[in-house]
């Protein structure tokens, strides 16, 4: 039991902090939430958090979580009014908006990458959520703050943030396998809506097949939709759920794609069952967008309390939407004056291989590829970054380091330069960070090439928003 007098103590010192610091809304600020920790220990935060009048709702994995939670606010906020963070990964910027925004719900981003330096059961534990919202998983960097991190342990990690739900409901890609099983593994506990592709329209994009998460053989697919999401079973009698809401159908043009959408699935707030049939007019957007559009109407659906907007919701927020929505860093391809520049993070075997779909729709003519290398001890990201950029088959390849090592990019550059033999190396140095964005931004302006692909490794916000400030506004 948590002692009030502490807990209001450390609720208005919180609250003093938040004011003085001056943090707006939104995702800023930690420094509150820590203050408020500080003097109400842990255990405060669960009496914070039960104050919200429907609860929490916690989104996470590899890729896509911080879309899913863009879209998911703007949704959601048409309903009711939130607490939100996103991009922030730490249990102190919850406790923050917890504490200084208003809300009968909360939406926050949370992406953990192992368990020395993320702690999932604590957060499950202390915010006790209402939802757990999936995304997909895949192998992210093989070394955090220099502890090996092997994806056991990270899908562990992502596991145990689930794992001790009594009450409420788990959206989950029932595409991954790896998403899947959490949710089947969960069903004896609390309610879990799934979602995933069902359209004989889209098959073999990109994929790639992977370990039965459950015993470790080979999954056997008979469809592929992204990496390694598709229509999947293993002799063990582990397969693929089916998705409650699901893509139906689509249709793809140049200036906008129509995306057929049907659910049948639970709603927690109301405790009913809904269905949705829905046609979407949306931006060409990239194929995995679709799965963080399935992801935030699926947790939409399944939290809102305004059952009844539901649809007309949804239309609001997909029939209006620009590419804007995109966070900032990420992927995106660039019109500069007839020369397309596809640019933008993909730090990981999977975000680099969607870029490279997305850019593949524009490219119809030599590609040159521009490509920050990671770090040290991450051999296995550049191993699946280089089947990635081989298999975009580039005339010509730049290597410049993505992270701090110089001597690590050379390693990397040297093995590029075994299949690419005019490949060049600038040896940029990370403390010199306006340096490398300059020339970064430098190559694309002045390629031979009419497409150009910049990706793999860098901070989001400090190189790659930056290089396509550079890139657009001159
Ligand atoms: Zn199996």
């Amino acid at each position: 039991m948590v002692n009030l007098l502490k807990f209001k103590m450390a609720k208005v010192s919180g609250k003093v902090v938040a004011f003085l610091a001056k943090k707006g809304s939104g995702s800023g600020g930690t420094y509150a939430g820590h203050i408020f920790t500080k003097i109400g220990g842990y255990e405060s935060i669960t009496e914070l958090a039960s104050q919200l009048k429907i609860g929490s709702i916690l989104i996470t994995g590899t890729n896509g979580k911080t879309t899913t939670t863009t879209l998911l606010i703007k949704l959601m906020s048409n309903d009711i009014q939130i607490r939100q963070t996103y991009e922030n990964n730490i249990l102190n910027s919850m406790t923050t908006s917890l504490l200084t925004q208003e809300g009968d719900l909360g939406i926050f981003e949370y992406g953990i990458r192992n368990m020395t330096y993320g702690i999932p059961d604590t957060v499950e534990r202390l915010i006790k959520p209402i939802g757990v919202v999936y995304t997909t998983i895949s192998q992210e960097h093989t070394q955090v703050a220099g502890i090996k991190n092997p994806f056991e342990d990270y899908y562990k990690a992502k596991k145990l943030l689930s794992q001790g739900m009594e009450r409420g409901t788990i959206v989950t890609n029932c595409d991954d396998p790896r998403t899947a099983l959490i949710g089947l593994e969960k069903e004896k506990d609390v309610n879990v809506n799934y979602y995933g592709i069902a359209t004989e329209g889209i098959e073999d994009i990109g994929g790639e097949s992977v370990d039965c998460p459950k015993c470790g053989e080979k999954l056997t697919y008979s469809k592929h939709y992204l990496n390694h999401r598709g229509v999947y079973s293993c002799s063990c009698g582990f397969k693929r759920p089916e998705p409650n809401v699901k893509l139906t159908n689509a249709e793809f043009s140049t200036d906008k794609w129509i995306l057929n959408i049907e659910g049948d699935l639970f709603n927690y707030t109301t405790s009913k069952n809904i269905k949705l049939d829905l046609e979407l007019k949306v931006p060409p957007f990239g194929f995995h967008n679709i799965y963080n559009t399935l992801a935030s109407i699926t947790a939409y659906a399944t939290f809102t309390p305004k059952v009844e907007n539901i649809e007309s919701t949804i239309y609001e927020v997909f029939n209006n939407l620009d590419m804007s929505f995109i966070p900032p860093g990420r992927f995106e391809v660039v019109d500069i004056g007839g020369k397309f520049v596809g640019l933008g993070q993909g730090d990981n075997g999977d975000a680099l291989k969607i870029n490279a779909m997305f850019m593949n729709q524009f490219v119809d003519a030599p590609l040159e590829f521009i490509y920050t290398t990671p770090e040290e001890n991450e051999e296995e990201i550049f191993d699946d970054h280089f089947k990635v950029i081989k298999s975009m088959n580039p005339e010509h390849v730049i290597v410049v380091p993505g992270r701090k090592s110089i001597d690590k990019a050379k390693e990397y550059y040297e093995i590029i330069k075994e299949e690419y033999d005019d490949a060049e190396f600038y040896p940029l140095s990370y403390e010199e960070m306006d340096e490398r964005i300059n020339k970064l931004i430098e190559l694309a302006r002045n390629s031979e090439y009419k497409y150009v692909i910049m990706s793999g490794c860098g901070e989001e916000q400090a190189m790659w928003e930056q290089i396509k400030r550079g890139l657009i506004n001159r």
